[in-house]
């Protein structure tokens, strides 16, 4: 009986936590509520971390190897390396296009996530994209490639018209803490127009923590605050959203 009553908790996948990155005690953390992890690589070392991490954590971990747009100016001197994690990896990324911060050039960018949408093509796995202030570019590099593999936004933040735009390319909707914050009004309108079979969740630990959290480093159990709202907006039951949810990263991972 008691059985039967944990069975009914819902769980959830969080889609994009970048554990490596953090100073956590990995076996110390909380994971009750959560089916399976993917940790994504953000250069080099960090997706090693994130492979490493992955086999020896209390929960299933899946992981990513990519370089973030950040760092994309580092490509030529990481891409043998990047080459083959991306061979090994469960999926790839986290890669994009971040014209807020334009940490790298545009060009270099554009070269980035165009070698990382190559080797997914290639290798027919599913790519996670960070997309910050290039909604234009970022839709046209991943219209290249329709329908050939997965793809992950992660932490989405579009409004209305470019959620309805990349909803023609069939992708995938990861949404983050941001959801919760009530400066995110665009945002919370445009996730009702998403279909359910598109919707993920994350936490991107250790960013973004969602509202009642905030000030503190993400983790992966505060996902149930997005999780809430997101349920909230569209108007079904956390389990129904714990069910849909899970399928929909299984149908991604080819389980
Ligand atoms: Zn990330």
């Amino acid at each position: 009986m008691k059985e039967a009553l944990i069975n009914q908790e819902p769980k959830w996948v969080d889609t994009h936590c970048h554990l490596q990155l953090t100073d956590y005690d990995l076996t110390d953390l909380d994971y009750a509520s959560l089916e399976y992890l993917i940790i994504p690589g953000v250069d080099v070392s960090s997706s090693i971390k994130a492979k490493n991490i992955s086999t020896r954590l209390p929960v299933k971990a899946y992981w990513a190897a990519g370089l973030h747009p950040h760092d994309a100016k580092n490509l030529h001197e990481q891409k043998d390396e990047l080459l083959n994690l991306i061979q090994e990896a469960d999926l790839i990324g986290e890669t994009g296009l971040d014209y807020y911060r334009d940490h790298s050039t545009r060009e270099e960018q554009h070269e980035n996530l165009t070698f990382h949408l190559e080797q997914a093509k290639k290798l027919r796995k599913p790519i996670i994209i960070h997309c910050r202030d290039s909604f234009k570019d970022t839709f046209e590099l991943l219209s290249k490639y329709e329908g050939e593999f997965p793809v992950i936004l992660h932490s989405w933040t579009g409004g209305n018209n470019w959620t309805k735009k990349f909803i023609e390319l069939d992708v995938y909707f990861s949404l983050s803490g941001i959801l919760t914050y009530e400066t995110a009004k665009d945002l919370k309108l445009s996730v009702k127009k998403i279909p359910m079979n598109r919707l993920l969740l994350e936490t991107d630990t250790p960013y973004l923590a969602p509202g009642i959290h905030k000030g503190q480093l993400n983790k992966p159990e505060f996902i149930v605050e997005t999780a809430k709202e997101l349920a909230s907006l569209k108007e079904i039951t956390l389990n129904e959203l714990s069910e849909l949810t899970i399928k929909n990263t299984n149908t991604i991972l080819g389980k």
